[in-house]
C-alpha cells in the first residue's frame, strides 16, 4: 500500500506526544527528529524535508501550542497543514484555451505511464466536459507505442491520428493539428516519445513540438514508484520545457511518498492528476489536502 511506512512512522512520532498536557521543547525536538527521519526514509528531497521540519517546529513553538490545550492534536494539525502546503495547497485545474482546440502535450520517460494517461485524460474530458478529444501518436521510436495508443483510443472511443513510424514526429503533429481543426475537436492530446532517460535529442524534439503547437498544457507524467528519480526527471523536463503540470502515476502501488511530497516544492509546478490503476477510469484530480490526510492515515 502507498505510503505505508511513512504513515506508520509519522503516527508513531506523534503518538509520543499524546496524552501530554504540556509538551516540552525536548519532546518536540524528539518528535521532529523522528518526523525528519520518516520523511527522509520515504525518499523525500532533503531540502524539502529541512524546510518542512523547520516550519512545523517554528509554528509549534510560536503559537503557544506547547502550553495550550491538547498540544499533540495541535501539532498533528500543523503537520497536516504543512504537508498540504508542501504538495501545493489546492487542486490546480487543467488549463483551457479560449478557442478550440486546447492542446495538451504529454511528456515523460518510457514506462512512466504517458500513453495510458493520455487515454485516461481523454476519457475524463469526454465524460466530465462532454469533450471531443483527438489523440495524436507522435512516439515513432517505439513501434508498439502507436498500437498501444490505438488500442486505448478504441477502448474509450476517441479517435487517434497516426502516420506510422516513418514520418517525422513534427510533421505528424502538424498534420494531426490540421485534422483536429477540420473536425472541430476541442481537445488535442499529443502522445510524445519517451526514452529511458532524458537526452538532448528527445528534448529538442519536444521543444520543437512545443514551438509548433503552443500547448496550453505540458503535462509531465512521472512514476511515483521511482521516488527521487521522479523528482530529478521532473526537474530536467521542467528546465527544458517549462512544464505546466505533473501527473503522478502508480499511486496504487506501494510508493514510499518521496515523489508526491517533493515534486511541487522542487519544480514549483503543480501535480494536477494522480494515476491509481491501469484501467482507463483510474485517473483522479490531485487534492493536496486529501493526499496529506491519506499520508497521515
Ligand atoms: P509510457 O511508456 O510512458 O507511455 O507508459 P505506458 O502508458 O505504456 O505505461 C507503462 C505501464 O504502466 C503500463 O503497463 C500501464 O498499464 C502501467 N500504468 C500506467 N499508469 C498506471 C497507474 O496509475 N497504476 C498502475 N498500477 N499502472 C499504471
Amino acid at each position: 500500500m502507498a505510503f505505508e511506512g511513512l504513515t506508520e512512522r509519522l503516527q508513531k512520532a506523534m503518538r509520543n506526544l499524546r496524552g501530554k498536557g504540556k509538551v516540552s521543547e525536548s519532546d518536540l525536538r524528539k518528535t521532529m527528529r523522528e518526523i525528519r527521519l520518516a520523511l527522509l526514509e520515504a525518499d523525500v528531497n532533503f531540502s524539502v524535508v529541512r524546510k518542512f521540519v523547520k516550519t512545523v517546529q517554528e509554528r509549534a513553538k510560536g503559537a503557544d501550542v506547547l502550553e495550550g490545550l491538547n498540544p499533540a492534536q495541535q501539532i498533528v494539525k500543523i503537520v497536516d497543514e504543512e504537508l498540504t502546503k508542501t504538495m501545493g495547497e489546492e487542486a490546480t485545474p487543467l488549463n483551457k484555451s479560449e478557442k478550440i482546440p486546447t492542446v495538451i502535450m504529454m511528456a515523460g520517460l518510457q514506462g512512466a505511464g504517458k500513453t495510458t494517461t493520455a487515454g485516461k485524460l481523454s476519457l475524463k474530458l469526454k465524460n466530465e466536459k462532454d469533450a471531443r478529444p483527438l489523440l495524436i501518436a507522435a512516439d515513432i521510436y517505439r513501434p508498439a507505442a502507436i498500437d498501444q495508443l490505438e488500442q486505448v483510443g478504441k477502448e474509450i472511443d476517441v479517435p487517434v491520428f497516426q502516420k506510422g513510424t516513418d514520418v517525422d514526429p513534427i510533421e505528424i503533429v502538424k498534420q494531426g493539428m490540421q485534422v483536429a481543426k477540420e473536425n472541430h475537436n476541442d481537445y488535442v492530446l499529443i502522445d510524445t516519445a519517451g526514452r529511458l532517460q532524458i537526452d538532448e535529442k528527445l528534448m529538442d524534439e519536444l521543444k520543437n513540438i512545443k514551438e509548433l503547437t503552443h500547448p496550453d498544457e505540458i503535462l509531465l507524467v512521472v512514476d511515483a514508484m521511482t521516488g527521487q528519480n521522479a523528482v530529478n526527471t521532473a526537474e530536467g523536463f521542467n528546465d527544458a520545457l517549462d512544464i505546466t503540470g505533473v501527473v503522478l502515476t502508480k499511486l496504487d502501488g506501494d510508493t514510499r511518498g518521496g515523489a508526491a511530497l517533493s515534486i511541487r516544492e522542487v519544480t514549483q509546478k503543480p501535480i494536477k492528476f494522480i494515476g491509481q490503476g491501469e484501467k482507463m477510469d483510474a485517473l483522479d484530480v490531485f487534492h493536496p489536502d486529501r493526499m496529506a490526510s491519506r499520508i497521515l492515515g
